[in-house]
Parts: C-alpha cells; sequence; structure tokens
C-alpha cells in the first residue's frame, strides 16, 4: 500500500502496490470498480504460480487480465448504478505544466451511458506532435504512474 505516490495510478501491476490515496478521491461506485479490477486482474494472470509470481507479472500476462478486469470493473460500476452492463471505455488530452516535467492527464471514463471526470498526473519526458498533439517519448524512461490531482466525480 503506498498513498498519494507519483509513480502509482490506483495500482501497479508490476510492482503490487495499490494507491489508497487515489482510491480515496473517487466516488464509491468507481473506488468499487477500481478495486474490483486490480483484484480480478491479480486473479486472472496467467502462468505458475499467477500473480504472486513475480516472474509472471509481463506485458502480454498484463494484457490479458487488463482485459478481464475491465470487464469486471464495467459489471461492478454499472450494477452499483443499477445501469445496463457495458465495459469501459477512457479518452483522455495531456496538458503540459510550465516546467515540461510533469504533465496533467485530463480524463474521462464512460461505462454506457455513466460517465466521470477526473484529472491525474504523469512524470516523463513529452513531445508535441506534427498534429499539435501531445505525447510521451517512450524512448526515454516515463513512468506509467502519477497521482490523481482532482477528484474522481461522476457527470453523468
Ligand atoms: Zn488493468
Amino acid at each position: 500500500m503506498v498513498k498519494n505516490s507519483d509513480n502509482v495510478l490506483f495500482d501497479s501491476f508490476k510492482s503490487g502496490e495499490v494507491d489508497i490515496g487515489d482510491l480515496s478521491k473517487a466516488e464509491n461506485s468507481y473506488a468499487a470498480g477500481q478495486v474490483g479490477h486490480i483484484l480480478q486482474e491479480r486473479i486472472s494472470t496467467e502462468g505458475e504460480g499467477g500473480y504472486s509470481n513475480p516472474a509472471n507479472r509481463t506485458e502480454s500476462a498484463f494484457g490479458k487480465a487488463h482485459n478481464t478486469a475491465l470487464s469486471k470493473e464495467g459489471s461492478i460500476v454499472t450494477s452499483m448504478l443499477g445501469k445496463p452492463y457495458s465495459p469501459r471505455t477512457e479518452t483522455q488530452n495531456v496538458v503540459p505544466n510550465s516546467a515540461n516535467t510533469a504533465y496533467q492527464y485530463n480524463v474521462t471514463v464512460s461505462y454506457g451511458s455513466v460517465v466521470y471526470q477526473y484529472s491525474h498526473s504523469m512524470q516523463g519526458s513529452f513531445y508535441t506532435g506534427d498534429d499539435g498533439k501531445v505525447r510521451i517519448d517512450t524512448s526515454k524512461p516515463f513512468g506509467l504512474g502519477g497521482t490523481v490531482l482532482k477528484n474522481v466525480k461522476r457527470i453523468k
């Protein structure tokens, strides 16, 4: 467990850390979906010894387990709110800070008609593409973590 770590956004599949600071900034329905997602992802991790074996925490194992976890998350959130099941979809836009070292992500998460918004930080090197969009420079070290800056609020 960590609290408001810049290296962990909700959780880290690789290290196993869960950020209770990020979870506490979300409404109950969203937080419940995240907790279910994290647990389902770990339950679904393939390989000898499952998630308990750090050697199984690979990119490809993550991809499969993450997809199963997205379904679980959608089913928890929509059933808590009495809405028809819908998987999670997400859009984000990235805003650089003045120091160009950390960027703010403004995220919209939807489960069908249910919509949440929040902002989080992320450390890394970024560049602006020809289309004017800011992207992570993956040739340099970057963290997939971050911290929730603005509470996760349900807007629909
Ligand atoms: Zn996941």
